[in-house]
Order: C-alpha cells, then structure tokens, then sequence
C-alpha cells in the first residue's frame, strides 16, 4: 500500500459549513415548516452583470466559428483582460505591467497554490479569525505543525483580531516569512486604513518577510482612507502578492475567475542564496499546473471594466451594502455590539450573554430560523461571535431582522 501526504491526515475532519448544513438539514427535518433564511454562507444571489452576460453571450458564438474559435489560451489570461485590470488599477495610482497580472480561475484556487513557490521552511503569521484557506493549505504543505487542543497550529503565528485591539492586527511577536492578510476582512467586515497596513508593509521591508494580500472585497469599501489595493502604499511593490477576485463584486462565485499581482520587485532566495523573482516562479507553476482561464468566462470578466459593468457591478454591490446597513442597524438597535459591514459585506456581532459561537449559532437556527456562521469556525479568536452575511436578498434580510 502507497502512503499518503500524512499532513492531509492532520486536519479536522469536518469542514466548517458542512458542519452548518448538517445541523441546519436536521433542523429542518424536526421543523418542515420552518421558514429558515441563509445568512451564513459567503456565496452571492444575484445575477451576473447584464454586460458580462452579453460579452459572454458573444463569446460563445465566437466558438461556434473555425476563424474565431477559442482553444487553449495563454495560462496567465488574454492580453485584453490582463490589459483592462492594469488600466483599472492605474485609476487609484498604482501602475502595472500586463506581466505582472495573472488570470485564473478564482483567488481560492491563488491563495491556497501560491505555497507551491515557498520553501515549506516558511514561517507563516495569519490573522485570527482567518478565511480557512490559508490555514489548511498550509497545514497541507507542512508547514502547520499540528493542530493543538486549543484549536491552534503549533508552527503557525497567530494576530488575533478582536473588539480588544478594534481588529487591527499587531504585528507578529516572532519572525515570521509569510504574512496573509485580508481586508477588508472574511469574516470580520473590518478593513486596514492605508497608514495601518503601511505598518504591515514598513514591517515586511524591515524584516524581509512577504505579504499575501486577499483583497477579494475591495469593491465593498465605502471609506476614503481604505486602501482597494497594497500597491497604494508605493514601497509594498517589492514585499507583497495581492489576490483579487470576480465573485463578490461581479457575483462570478460559479463562473470562476480572480487574478493575483506579483509584481516583478518581489523577490526572494533560493537555497544556494541566488536571488528570484516570484512573478518568474509564479508563471512557471501556473504554465506547468494550469491551463488558463475559459475565453469565455475572460471575456465576461472583461465587461465589469467597461463603463455599463462599472454602472452594474456598482449597482450590485450597493445592494449588498444595503442589506449589510439593514443587519448592523438592526442588530445595534436589539442590543449587539456589532462590527463590519460599512466596508465588507459581513457584519460581526458579539454573541450575547458571553455564549458560544456554537451555542448562539443553534439558538438563531432553532428560535429565529436564521442561518449564520460561528466566529470560532473561522479560529480560536473568532470564539463568542457570529457572522451575518448580507450577500441574500433584501426581503430575506428584512425578514430576517424583523425576527430581532
Ligand atoms: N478570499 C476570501 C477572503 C474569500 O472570502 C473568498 C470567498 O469567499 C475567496 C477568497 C474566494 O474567492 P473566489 O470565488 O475568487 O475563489
């Protein structure tokens, strides 16, 4: 018998919203009648952009032709996609090359490959609660440790982020090689200030350490002083990696596509001490392990940059941004301390009377029939909240807060 990657072995058996549908599904069994509203998952409800639509609509015709049909493209995207995300970024000042953007099929699939190109040696620092996928691809390559009693790994560093320090994370205690953050946040709804991530940013130039930054929810940023990207803060160029992503500002959750920023400044070592560019090794894995991104779907993505998909994606967004108004409002208004959801679609709320997450999170499914998800699923620091998702529809978000 052959032996498998025994750090597959190290991780906890059940996946978070597994867990979620496993209680909700036999709740609702007891309960056939109960009128139960989701507002746990982070997937969106509405339906794409009409110019993604139609762009896509036209790419599919494309195929039907021998002169215009598609096959396999270039691994990294289409020139006119990376070249429309560069135009994009040069409207908050920041200027990249065509080369330094690479399409894919989600920023999950970026986030959770990107430990390909790090040496498993890398000591990782992530905030706490954190978006899972950074944990468990970590933990997958090895550089985890194993998952201690307390719900921690042993090797990784924790930044918690709690009402205590207003969820701004301090830096990290000990040396650290990678630093993932995520802002605005999954699952807090908080985000950085420019000059708090220029403290991230002053401190990785200092010490030599990467930032990984998922900026999956920037188009949720309403406040002036919230960076959209790291490279706002000029000197990130040669010290971070940025995530980005279709589904929550386009609702591409099931079309698929998100690109990820190596700037060709970031550099680092190999094991003789010669110098690399990750944008090189990047390109090197995603050549050898992916084949691009479907034209189709690029070509849908194309749209949101066009002044019609600028209009719609607003459009969505606000309305997300509306149902997050209508939760934090009410939850202030019954009591809650509650954070997020001015500048990211989720709202944070403490957990009353110092329960549970799994404790409040089974008094909301079974006394008010609404779905949320434990703050401690999300890490030990996430113990004591809940997160509320806005991404549903309005009439379910009323009704949903009508039962506060
Ligand atoms: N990053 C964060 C923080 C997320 O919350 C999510 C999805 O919920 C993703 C990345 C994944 O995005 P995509 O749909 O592009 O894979």
């Amino acid at each position: 018998m052959i032996s498998v990657n025994d750090n597959f072995l190290k991780l906890p058996g059940s996946y978070l919203f597994t867990e979620i549908a496993h209680r909700v599904a036999a709740y609702k069994e007891g309960n056939p009648q109960a009128q139960v509203i989701k507002m746990g998952i982070g997937d969106v409800t509405l339906p794409l952009p009409a110019a993604c639509i139609m762009e896509m609509q036209k790419a599919i015709c494309e195929m039907a032709h021998k002169e215009s049909f598609h096959g396999y493209g270039p691994e990294q995207g289409y020139e006119f996609l990376r070249q429309a995300i560069s135009d994009d970024y040069k409207q908050n000042g920041v200027s990249l090359a065509v080369d330094e953007i690479f399409v894919s099929d989600g920023s999950k699939s970026d986030c959770g490959n990107i430990g390909d190109i790090f040496s498993n040696s890398c000591k990782v620092a992530l905030t706490d609660p954190v978006y899972p996928v950074y944990v468990d691809t970590n933990a997958m390559a090895g550089r985890a440790g194993d998952l201690l009693p307390n719900g921690q790994w042993s090797n990784l560093v924790y930044m918690p982020v709690t009402a205590a320090n207003d969820f701004v994370p301090e830096l990290p205690k000990e040396p650290v090689d990678l630093i993932y953050l995520c802002f605005p946040n999954n699952p807090t709804g908080t985000t950085l200030t420019k000059s708090q991530l220029k403290v991230f940013v002053d401190y990785a130039h200092k010490t030599g350490a990467l930032i990984l930054f998922d900026a999956a929810y920037e188009a949720f940023i309403t406040e002036k002083d919230v960076p959209h990207s790291i490279f706002e803060i000029p000197e990130a160029r040669d010290c971070a990696i940025e995530f980005r992503s279709f589904s929550k500002n386009a609702g591409f959750t099931g079309t698929r596509c998100g690109f990820t920023v190596i700037p060709h400044d970031v550099k680092a070592k190999g094991a003789k001490g010669e110098v690399v560019e990750l944008n090189k090794l990047w390109l090197r894995r995603q050549c050898t392990k992916f084949n691009g991104t479907p034209y189709i779907i690029q070509r849908g993505a194309v749209a949101v940059y066009t002044p019609e998909g600028k209009a719609q994606v607003r459009q969505l967004v606000d309305y997300y941004l509306g149902n997050a108004k209508v939760i934090r409002e009410s939850l202030l208004k019954a009591g809650f301390a509650v954070y997020g959801g001015v500048n990211g679609p989720y709202i944070w709320a403490k957990t009353p009377d110092n329960q549970t997450s799994w404790e409040f999170f089974d008094y909301l499914l079974k006394e008010k029939n609404i779905v949320t998800t434990p703050g401690v699923g999300f890490g030990p620091s996430g113990e004591g909240y809940i997160r509320f998702s806005s991404l549903g529809s309005r009439e379910n978000t009323i009704e949903a807060m009508r039962r506060f």
